[in-house]
């Protein structure tokens, strides 16, 4: 499903009216009508209810106006509050026709606010018309005023497109915003939906559709998509196989400090269904995973950290079957740094740099350039190391993920809550996972998951968007989020597999 900006949605909208003639009236009607359907979808018998729908200055107050009416033919238990002058033609139009059903209205200034607490009090269901993809500034004086209190006295919140202070570009909240229980967007979903703090201000998420022409999506194609698994595919099992018919992952980390990272990125890599998994480590690192799971095949180096004298043993392993994984578990000395740049600089094949291994090519970042089939997997942290910038400025940037992926020749995930995957031409949000995953060494599985994925067909961007779908969706699975041990959500990889397929 494609994910718009507000620029995005501006345009389709004004195609939508110019190119094919249906006007923004009926784009109106159809949104408002839409979204008492959804209503009465999830609430149930709508005659129970009464409604106090806020309305905005703009086309999302207008939308407001058409469900206020529309509501009008279920109950009489519902009251308009108009914050301000409407400034569209068609909201005047809307108003004029709710008045013309008998609606009730009633004006909120300075003088009258401490009248909404009681007004919210008295109602069951507000609805958020107030702004939607428009909003450009902070909200700020009565509105973000009668926004508070709407936080807190409404009993069950419906946004109206995306919650009412919520920019649908950056997810960001302008000045205040509406925390909604459901919202119903129009056509497309907004970036806002999906991103923090907007995704955990809309609630329930519905898109309806409002009738604009499906041709549009053609001629003006969409870089964001909300990764679903329309997006993947799984790679085919064979009657007729061996192991050769699976490829061939070598996890590359561990060090005296960290021994576990590499043994979950390996049963990563086997879970994912690959044929030949290889662990390079240090010797008692290798020896204890191998005790732990049997089919891991062993490459032992002879001390405690790589060093470049270990390129040579590492790449005899590597062949055009292979995929890697580098990084985790390897610690962060100077000289692992030489060793992995001489790993990445010498390696042909796919290679998934995670971890520690971000942090090491964050110094040779040129070098990288020119390599093809680059996978980094950096969670904020990392990403603001390898960028030399703030979290704060890379958490959630997609733009930024999208041109570091093109200027880097790679695929970034920028894993966080929302995962933001790019190949430097499109752009997936991913949203399964829970905080079941929010455990040291989760990064660790889902790395192997994904090196075995592109072990076993080839292809590079569909084993990272499968193996970031699936390795949240194997979180979702685990009853009781968050008490799971970190190892226990690999067991749930197969049947979450089994569910994309
Ligand atoms: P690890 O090696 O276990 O991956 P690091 O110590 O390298 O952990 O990185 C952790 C750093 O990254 C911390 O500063 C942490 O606050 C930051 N970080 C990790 N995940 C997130 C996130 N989702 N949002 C913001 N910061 C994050
Ligand atoms: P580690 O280095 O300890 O293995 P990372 O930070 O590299 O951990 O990876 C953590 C993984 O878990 C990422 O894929 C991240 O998207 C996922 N994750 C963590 N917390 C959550 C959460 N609350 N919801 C969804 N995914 C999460
Ligand atoms: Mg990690």
């Amino acid at each position: 499903m494609r994910v718009v900006s507000s620029n995005e949605m501006k345009m389709l909208e004004r195609k939508t009216i110019e190119d094919f003639g249906i006007s923004n009236l009926v784009l109106m009607e159809r949104a408002g009508v839409s979204t008492v359907e959804v209503l009465w979808r999830e609430l149930g018998n709508l005659s129970q209810y009464s409604f106090l729908v806020f309305c905005g200055p703009g086309n999302n107050g207008g939308d407001g106006l058409v469900i206020a009416r529309e509501l009008l033919n279920f109950t009489e238990a519902v009251k308009v509050v108009l914050i301000s002058d409407l400034t569209t033609n068609e909201s005047r139009k809307n108003l004029e026709i709710y008045k013309s059903f008998g609606g009730e209205i009633i004006k909120i200034s300075k003088e009258n606010i401490l009248d909404v607490p009681k007004l919210l009090e008295n109602s069951n269901v507000v609805i958020d018309a107030i702004f939607g993809t428009g909003l450009s500034r902070d909200v700020k004086g009565i509105y973000a005023e009668v926004i508070d209190y709407i936080n807190l006295y409404s009993k069950f919140t419906v946004s109206v497109d995306i919650p009412s202070g919520v920019s649908a570009d950056t997810a960001n909240v302008l000045g205040t915003a509406i925390r909604s229980d459901l919202t119903v967007t129009f056509e497309y979903p907004k970036v806002g939906h999906f991103l923090f703090p907007g995704r955990a201000l809309t609630g329930k998420l519905k898109v309806v559709k409002i009738g604009m022409p499906k041709i549009l999506s053609t001629i003006y194609p969409c870089d964001k998509l909300l990764l679903t698994n329309e997006h993947f595919t799984v790679p085919n099992r064979l009657k007729e196989s061996n192991k050769s018919s699976y490829g061939k992952v070598i996890i590359i980390g561990g060090s005296k400090e960290f021994i576990g990272a590499p043994l979950l990125s390996a049963l990563g890599a086997i879970r994912a269904g690959t044929g030949r998994v290889y662990m390079a480590g240090p010797r008692d690192i290798v020896k204890s995973a191998v005790n732990y799971e049997p089919g891991i095949i062993p490459i032992a180096i002879e001390n405690e950290y790589f060093s470049e004298n270990d390129v040579n043993i590492v790449n005899n392993y590597i062949d055009s079957d292979t995929v890697v994984v580098i990084g985790p578990g390897l610690g962060r000395k100077n000289g692992v740094g030489l060793f992995v740049k001489k790993i990445v600089g010498s390696v042909n094949v796919p290679i998934i740099i995670d971890a520690d291994a971000i942090y090491h090519i964050s110094n040779l970042k040129d070098k990288i350039k020119d390599k093809d089939n680059l996978v980094i997997t950096p969670h904020p942290g990392e990403f603001a190391k390898f960028l030399g910038m703030n979290i704060s400025e890379v958490k959630y940037n997609y733009k930024l993920v999208k041109e570091t992926s093109k200027a880097y020749n790679s695929i970034i995930a920028l894993k966080d809550v929302t995962t933001i995957i790019s190949n430097g031409e499109s752009l997936f949000f991913n949203v399964t996972g829970n905080s079941s995953l929010s455990k040291g060494g989760s990064g660790d599985i889902l790395s192997g998951l994904i090196a075995g994925f592109i072990a076993q067909n080839g292809d590079v961007l569909n084993g990272v968007l499968l193996g970031v779908y699936v390795f949240g969706l194997a979180a979702e699975m685990y009853e009781y989020e968050g008490h799971n041990l970190i190892s226990e959500i690999l067991d749930y990889i197969p049947k979450a597999i089994s569910e994309v397929m």
